[in-house]
């Protein structure tokens, strides 16, 4: 994957957004920077160093990697004292309270930038104010959004949507305008991106694309191959300035690399790999919902009868701890699924299970990190959007890279999202599972698979972006 080369002065802060969705591909992007021979600083709060530390694993001997931790005020703002991290909302009227206080990391990020004047700072979307902070002692800033080029496109061109003159939409779907493919999306499904919103989400992503247009450019966790049409559409028509150095989770390279991103899993790797060893290659559904979604338990029972259902063997993760109520499982369900499918609750080593040959597809809610390290893969997905950029990679996924089969979901409706019947899930496993559509959606995954790991590989497209990239950084500093 390309080896060190001579950057040694190079310093750059990474400071992700605090939520797993974030810090899991920016740690990573640390760890291919430091490589290359960078020095890396990963900025966060004291409550995410231990597992970020867990993450950078021996990456932090071999290579230059450290953590610095601010303070985050949650007292201040009004949430549970340790509350620092977006998994740990499990009342959505926190989250506006959360973002104030993550904007009140501005003073702590400037006081480091003052003390430590690195190279250049990636900072999260959710910190547009890191552009002027950058600024403020002459540093430059990039931005890493951690979503695709084709959810990035489809939401600048949705600006371009005149309400009073929309002719080629109606009432229930529209066209994004000037997006590649002609998609067409469910009104629905827009939610905060939808027109004429006033919320303070709509405020805040308004202020991330301004500072976006003010800064250096855009590091983009995917790979040329993957959204060729967007890619080009994001620099040579909407003009920004970007590099693509994904699929960054490839960065992890054994088993206990790719078992520690995130939070502690709730099942040993070897168990979970000793498991899916017993079962034929691609037969086993994977079903996952990401770190922040919370399906309330009558969708839970709908995925449950669906998968009984479909009679294909699945590893099911559920948000929800052993203490919690099993009222939203069919009487039985767990007796009937002894040896056929696997709950985890709380959290899967997803890569190690994605990457197993028995893994035959995957539902997911198409946050992207899920969906790209399916790709990488070669998992084709059952996908289930729940809210934001999740509708957007649906449409990536299942009509330009036709890799996928939507169950169905088309309601933007918090973080519980659109009602879907246990019919709906066990019709989209056949239909992911068996047939000849199958076999080819199967095959074009597969190739794209070995497209991702080829453009990581020295001299791969990704590969060379980021060498790109680190040179023009070193062209501005020496
Ligand atoms: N993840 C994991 N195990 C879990 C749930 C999630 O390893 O049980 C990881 C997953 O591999 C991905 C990230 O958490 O890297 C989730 O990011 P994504 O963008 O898919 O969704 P989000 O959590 O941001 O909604």
């Amino acid at each position: 994957m390309g080896s060190s080369i001579e950057q040694h002065s190079l310093h750059i802060f990474f400071f992700p957004f605090l939520a797993y969705g974030h810090i899991i591909p920016t740690v990573d992007m640390a760890k291919l920077f430091a490589e290359k021979g960078v020095k890396a600083t990963i900025i966060t709060t004291p409550g995410n160093a231990p597992f970020i530390s867990k993450a950078i694993g021996k990456a932090k001997t071999e290579n230059e990697i450290q953590i610095q931790t601010i303070n985050f005020s949650s007292a201040e703002v009004g949430l549970p004292d340790g509350l620092e991290i977006t998994d740990s909302i499990t009342n959505p009227y926190l989250i506006e309270s959360f973002f104030i206080a993550t904007s009140l990391l501005q003073e702590p990020l400037e006081q480091l930038l003052h003390k430590q004047r690195p190279n250049c700072v990636v900072a999260d979307m959710f910190f547009p104010w890191a552009t002027d902070s950058a600024a403020k002692f002459g540093i430059p800033r990039l931005v890493f959004h951690g979503t695709s080029l084709f959810s990035l496109c489809a939401t600048t061109c949705m600006q371009l949507i005149d309400p009073n003159n929309d002719v080629s939409s109606d009432s229930e779907s529209l066209t994004i305008p000037n997006l590649p493919g002609e998609i067409k999306i469910a009104r629905t499904s827009l939610g905060s991106y939808g027109m004429g919103d006033r919320t303070s989400m709509i405020k805040l992503l308004r202020e991330a694309n301004e500072s976006e247009l003010r800064s250096h450019g855009v590091v983009v966790n995917t790979f040329y191959a993957l959204e060729k049409d967007y890619a080009d559409l994001y620099s040579k028509v909407l003009g920004r300035k970007a590099w693509h150095i994904g699929p960054l989770s490839l960065c992890n390279r054994d088993v206990e690399e790719k078992a520690h991103r995130g939070k502690e899993a709730s099942v040993h790797e070897y168990e979970c790999l000793k498991w899916l060893d017993t079962k034929k290659p691609n037969s086993v559904v994977y079903v996952c919902f990401g770190s922040t979604t919370l399906l309330s338990d009558s969708r839970l029972r709908e995925i449950a009868i669906g998968l009984e259902a479909s009679g294909q063997p699945f590893i099911w993760v559920v948000r929800k701890s052993k203490e919690d109520e099993v009222e939203w499982l069919p009487d039985g369900f767990e007796r009937r699924m002894e040896g056929k499918g696997i709950i985890i609750r709380g959290w899967a080593p997803q890569v190690l299970i994605l990457e197993h040959k028995a893994t035959g597809a995957f539902v997911t809610h198409c946050g992207w990190n899920s969906t790209l390290e399916s790709v990488t893969a070669g998992v084709p997905m059952i996908t289930w959007p729940i809210y934001a950029d999740q509708f957007f990679n649906e449409k990536l996924v299942t009509e330009v890279l036709k890799i996928g089969v939507p169950v169905g979901a088309k309601k933007w409706n918090g973080l519980e999202g659109d009602s879907v019947s246990w019919d709906a899930v066990e019709k989209a496993v056949k239909s992911i599972m068996t047939g000849e559509a199958a076999i080819v959606m199967r095959n074009s995954a597969k190739n794209l698979s070995k497209q991702a790991r080829l453009a990581m590989e020295e001299g791969g497209s990704s590969d060379s972006d980021l060498i790109a990239l680190i040179e023009e950084l070193s062209s501005m500093t020496f």
